[in-house]
């Protein structure tokens, strides 16, 4: 069992970075906000309460998200680790996580931060609306509501995991190839996993 967490504020790179990790590590992708959209998508009760508040730049509960990523470990009794991305965001959902872990006996290796100046996620973001058919990427007051509430309640989570000794700064801008040799550097400094 090898799991990781991707970390960071929207438009960091998590998902794109994502993609690739689980195709070198062979694990099992957790995207919260795909989880949420593919709810959105097929108009599920869930989907439609997390439609608004998503469109606002806000965090679903905790008690929805919490309950996805229950449902995603049974779904994959046998994966050999997971990679969470965009959760957690708010440290009950950092304590929901340890407890789940600790029931089924995993391990979290690594929390890997990615680091990014907020010129820059905004810049990313805008280009994203452009062509995907996220709506809360297309509107700039969307986008910075979404960053405030990063620094508000999710950035605590990063002292949650360094006071674990769990946390790697990555410095998020570059190439997606330098970006990613700096990720798997970290991992397999820190985690004997090679
Ligand atoms: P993302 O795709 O990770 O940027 O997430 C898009 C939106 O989904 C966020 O702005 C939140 O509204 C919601 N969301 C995704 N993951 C979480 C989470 N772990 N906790 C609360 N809300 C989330």
């Amino acid at each position: 069992m090898f799991n990781l967490i991707l970390f960071g504020p929207p438009g960091s790179g998590k998902g794109t970075q994502a993609e690739k990790l689980i195709e070198k590590y062979k694990l099992v992708h957790i995207s919260t906000g795909n989880l949420l959209r593919a709810e959105i998508e097929a108009k599920t009760p869930l989907g439609l309460e997390a439609k608004s508040i998503m469109a606002n730049g806000k965090l679903v509960s905790d008690e929805i998200v919490i309950g996805m990523i229950s449902k995603k470990f049974d779904e994959n009794p046998h994966a050999g680790g997971f990679i969470f991305d965009g959760f957690p965001r708010t440290i009950a959902q950092a304590e929901a996580l340890d407890k789940m872990m600790q029931e089924k006996k995993y391990r979290l290796n690594r929390v890997l931060s990615m680091e990014v100046s907020e010129q820059e996620l905004v810049k990313r973001l805008l280009n994203r609306g452009k062509t995907s058919d996220r709506a809360d990427d297309k509107n700039e007051d969307v986008i910075r509501k979404r960053i405030k509430e990063y620094w508000d309640k999710t950035f605590p989570v990063a002292g949650y995991y360094e006071q674990q000794n769990k946390l790697s700064g990555i410095e998020g801008e570059g190439s997606i190839d330098d970006i990613f040799n700096r990720l798997t550097t970290a991992i397999e400094l820190q985690t004997n996993k090679v």
